[in-house]
Parts: C-alpha cells; sequence; structure tokens
C-alpha cells in the first residue's frame, strides 16, 4: 500500500532558519521532497540553478505565469517568486511528502486549492534574535533588511491562518517537532481508510462465523 503524499507549507519570518531547518530534515527522512521555486530575485553567492531556485527575468516568470505552470506565485520584496506545478504533481503522486518553503500569500492560495495541506509557520523565539539573524547572514543590504522586517510584522498578522507555530531555537528539536507534526498528520483517520476498511470486512467476517 502506497502512503499518500501530504502537501506541506512551511512559512515563516526571513531569517528564522527555513532553509537550514529544510536541509536537516530532507538529511534525516527520505519521506520529503521540497519543491523548488522560480523567482526574479538574483542569486545569493553559494545558490545554484535548479537546486535553491530556477532564476528567472521577469519576463519568463510571467510567460510560466500565462502558461498555467505555476501552483501559485507572489510578489515579495519587489520579486516574484512561484512554485512550479509538474514537480508537486509528480512527488505527491508517487507517495512523498511535499513541501512548499513560501510565504503567506502563496500559503493562502495553496490551502484554498488543497484543503488538506498542513500549515507551519516558523519562528526565532523573539523578534530581537530574528534581527540579529538576518544582519548576521551577511546576504542583504540595510534596506532590503529592513524592508524584509516590514513584511514580518504584515506577515506576523496572518500567523492565525497557520496551522502549526515551531519554534526555531535549537535546530534539531525544531527539526524533529516538524517530522513529528506530519507524522501525526498521516495517523488521521482519512489517510488510513484502506486499512479502516480491511479491518471491518474482517470484523463482519468474525460475525458471521468465519
Ligand atoms: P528568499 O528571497 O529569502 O529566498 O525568499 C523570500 C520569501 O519568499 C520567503 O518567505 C520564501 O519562503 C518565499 N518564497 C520562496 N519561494 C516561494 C514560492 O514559490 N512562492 C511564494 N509564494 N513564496 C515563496
Amino acid at each position: 500500500m502506497v502512503r499518500q503524499g501530504i502537501l506541506i507549507v512551511v512559512s515563516g519570518f526571513s531569517g528564522a532558519g527555513k532553509g537550514t531547518i529544510m536541509k536537516e530534515l530532507l538529511k534525516r527522512y527520505e519521506q520529503y521532497a521540497l519543491s523548488v521555486s522560480a523567482t526574479t530575485r538574483a542569486p545569493r553567492p553559494g545558490e545554484e540553478e535548479g537546486k535553491d531556485y530556477f532564476f528567472k527575468t521577469k519576463e519568463e516568470f510571467e510567460q510560466m505565469i500565462a502558461e498555467g505552470e505555476l501552483i501559485e506565485y507572489a510578489c515579495y520584496v519587489s520579486h516574484y517568486y512561484g512554485t512550479p506545478k509538474a514537480y508537486v504533481e509528480e512527488k505527491l503522486s508517487q507517495g512523498s511528502d511535499v513541501i512548499l518553503e513560501i510565504e503567506i500569500q502563496g500559503a493562502r492560495k495553496i490551502k484554498s486549492q488543497f484543503p488538506d495541506a498542513v500549515l507551519l509557520f516558523v519562528t526565532t523565539k523573539d523578534a530581537q534574535e530574528l534581527k540579529k539573524r538576518l544582519i548576521s547572514r551577511g546576504t542583504e543590504d540595510p534596506d532590503v533588511i529592513d524592508q524584509r522586517l516590514l513584511r514580518a510584522v504584515q506577515e506576523s498578522e496572518g500567523i492565525e491562518e497557520y496551522d502549526y507555530l515551531v519554534v526555531n531555537d535549537r535546530l534539531e528539536v525544531c527539526v524533529e517537532e516538524i517530522h513529528s507534526i506530519i507524522e501525526s498528520e498521516h495517523r488521521k483517520i482519512r489517510y488510513n481508510m484502506e486499512l479502516v476498511n480491511q479491518v471491518r470486512a474482517e470484523l463482519r467476517g468474525f460475525s458471521k462465523g468465519e
């Protein structure tokens, strides 16, 4: 019996450590497939095409929208970001749990298209820590950091739309917490109807004296 894949959305403030958490989760467990988004923002040092993002021009991105290649897309701090449809559909059908590391507008679109999707929000233990991490990462100019912090204020207003809050204080604890949330999701009755029906049929057999 192939287990049905679950669609997982992971959002969180810029600098909350989502990327590091995702890398560790994928290293530890084979069941996860991380969707690679398309974006019009420039690659950061060390980022690779097709691994971190598919880096696109604005025209290329708009072409993808026009051709219906994206499940969702959003504008974040002056750039487009979007989730390619094909990979998500393929991996879900193979039984992988597919993770979308996306911002809140995208999360909303996913929830309305896939009501069974699980929405996780990652935060640092306080806002001071967030600012510290964004600055020490050193990948953004001060004005971009300010824009991202401003965006965090807006995103914090939408946290109630998520199913779970995960605090990224210690990486390994956080990764295990996320994994156990997903494993609990798999135990929901609706994902286990094949087994339920089998047990029911067997029980009916007993009552007939089989
Ligand atoms: P970053 O530039 O730091 O890599 O990403 C900026 C924000 O865009 C993050 O909050 C990230 O989760 C979000 N993001 C990345 N890919 C996508 C996507 O495909 N769709 C949406 N809606 N947001 C995305």
